[in-house]
Formats: C-alpha cells, sequence, structure tokens
C-alpha cells in the first residue's frame, strides 16, 4: 500500500461501499475531519446546528432530529436512517476515503491498519 494509489483506493472503496457515491450524507457530503462533538468518530452528516454541525454516527444518533432545525426534518429523518444502514466498520472507510482523495495525509502505518480494516480483502 506504500505509496498510496489513490484512484485505485477510490475504486476498491466505492465497489464494496456504494454508499459514498451519496453526495449529501457520508464522507463526501462533509469535510473531512472528526465529528465536531466528541472529536473521536468521522464526520459523516452535516446537521443545522446551533453547537456542533459536522457529526458522526454515533453522536448524529444521541441527538436525533434535534440536530436539524424544524425545516429540515425530512432530511435529518432521511440522514438518520441512512447511518444506522451502515457497516460497523463505516468510520475506517470514511477516513480511509479521505486519504484516498487526498483531503487527508496520514501515518503510512495508521492508514495501512485503517485500510486493512476497510478493504480486508485486498
Ligand atoms: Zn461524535
Ligand atoms: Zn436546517
Amino acid at each position: 500500500m506504500l505509496p498510496v494509489d489513490r484512484p485505485a483506493l477510490r475504486a476498491a472503496l466505492r465497489a464494496r461501499y456504494p454508499w459514498l457515491d451519496e453526495p449529501d450524507v457520508g464522507p463526501r457530503g462533509v469535510e473531512a475531519g472528526e465529528c465536531d462533538a466528541c472529536g473521536a468518530e468521522a464526520r459523516l452528516v452535516t446537521t443545522c446546528g446551533p453547537g456542533p454541525v459536522a457529526l458522526g454516527r454515533r453522536c448524529a444518533g444521541d441527538a436525533g432530529a434535534g440536530a436539524w432545525c424544524d425545516g429540515h426534518a425530512e432530511e435529518a429523518a432521511a440522514a438518520l436512517a441512512w447511518l444506522e444502514r451502515l457497516p460497523p466498520e463505516a468510520d475506517d472507510v470514511a477516513r480511509l476515503w479521505w486519504v484516498a482523495t487526498g483531503e487527508v495525509r496520514l501515518d503510512p502505518a495508521l492508514t495501512a491498519a485503517i485500510a486493512s480494516r476497510a478493504l480486508p480483502d485486498r
């Protein structure tokens, strides 16, 4: 995996995780980084605020539809349902996606460890 072949990595991730193609939620719909609320999970949705806006799966689930404004109740329900369908390794997939797009640079050993969880057959 060294150096990272980014196009190949993107292709492998999209083949295994078609939900990466969602434009509004998931790693393509948020700015790369860790959850605004806890700092310990990948950001997967952008909510309305006020308060922490880019949330990971656990914090968004805890906040529920209250993390969105009343005018975006439908979007909130869709985003929360979408999060529940994600596989357990979704955080690793998101972090690896950002490496694959060049948005995030990680230590190669860390990248390899994440890749072994997100793409175990590779
Ligand atoms: Zn969080
Ligand atoms: Zn809103």
